[in-house]
């Protein structure tokens, strides 16, 4: 029977509703082990320069497997580790290996790390950034957080107190995920992010031929230029999508079409070899 009348197409089985709240908590309960278990890891993407197509950066993913769950995605456990404040000490380890990671490379790139907000309301949010810091003995400028508009909505002053004091202590923030969610044009004016990140889904609708899509990238790449912040677009795939936001001057670019996130190793390699830079692992 369904739980409601009217519910539409929508409509969940009670037993369905039971199924679904009994792997949530299979899942938290994998979730709070995997850390001291040493089930997580850090794959790397490369962000490249738009116009010469050398890498400038990667952005650090975390990586679970678990073996009850086998590999999870990052969008099923990140809002769980979210709503479990566990996100805390998993993203303290992402900013240690990261950072760790960085120290080893044979060039000067930045590592992006991602941040949520329930780690920017702990007040000692800044002492783990150091930490990491000092740890690996990463300069401070090779470190760029990434926060999306969403850290500002609630609670939003204490998000940008606690991203004042990583600005200080001289990395850069970038705004990810940018047109998506809570957008609102008046976050921009809450920190001088060095980075716009142009979400996935207006460089797709873009390339499908949505007016829409390209008026939104052409109008933030322009907003971006006279803030004096660059532009990354996300999830470019292909040869042609690349071509677009280069001619639409987006300043660096982040999808399949360059590499995807690639195992540690394997970046540093990239690094040490950058001719060896994908463009073949295109979707
Ligand atoms: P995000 O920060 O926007 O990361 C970009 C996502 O897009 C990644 O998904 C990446 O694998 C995917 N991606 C990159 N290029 C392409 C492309 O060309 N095509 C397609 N289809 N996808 C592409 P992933 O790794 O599954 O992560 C999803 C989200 O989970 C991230 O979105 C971020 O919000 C969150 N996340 C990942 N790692 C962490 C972390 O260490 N801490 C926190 N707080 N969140 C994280
Ligand atoms: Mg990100
Ligand atoms: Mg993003
Ligand atoms: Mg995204």
């Amino acid at each position: 029977r369904a739980k409601d009348e009217g519910g539409g197409e929508h409509c969940v089985f009670e037993p369905e509703l039971h199924a679904m709240a009994e792997e949530r908590r299979q899942l938290e309960t994998s979730l709070r082990h995997a850390l001291e278990r040493e089930e997580f890891k850090i794959n790397l993407q490369p962000v490249v320069d738009a116009n010469s197509e050398a890498v400038v950066s990667f952005e650090a993913l975390l990586r679970w497997h678990s073996p009850e769950h086998g590999f999870v995605s990052p969008a099923k456990f990140i809002p769980l580790a979210e709503d479990t404040g566990l996100v805390v000490p998993i993203g303290a380890w992402v900013l240690e290996e990261a950072c760790r990671q960085a120290a080893t490379w044979p060039v000067d790139a930045k590592v992006a790390v991602n941040v949520s907000a329930e780690q920017l309301m702990e007040s000692d949010f800044a002492e783990t950034v150091v930490r990491a810091l000092d740890l690996s003995k990463l300069p401070p400028r090779r470190l760029e957080v990434e926060v999306t508009e969403s850290v500002f909505v609630r609670d939003g002053h204490i998000a940008k107190a606690t991203l004042e004091e990583i600005l200080a202590l001289g990395c850069s923030i970038a705004l990810d995920d940018f047109g998506t969610g809570y957008s609102s044009l008046g976050y921009l004016r809450e920190l001088p992010f060095s980075t716009i990140k142009v979400d996935r889904s207006f460089v797709q609708g873009a390339s499908q031929g949505s007016r829409e899509s390209l008026a939104i990238i052409n109008a933030v790449v322009a907003m971006a230029s006279s803030l004096e912040m660059s532009t990354t677009a996300e999830g470019v795939e292909t040869p042609a999508e690349a071509k677009m936001i280069r001619d639409l001057g987006c300043t660096k670019i982040q999808g399949y079409y360059y590499g995807r996130p690639m195992p540690v190793d394997e970046a540093r390699a990239l690094l040490a070899n950058p001719r060896s830079l994908a463009k073949r692992d295109a979707a």
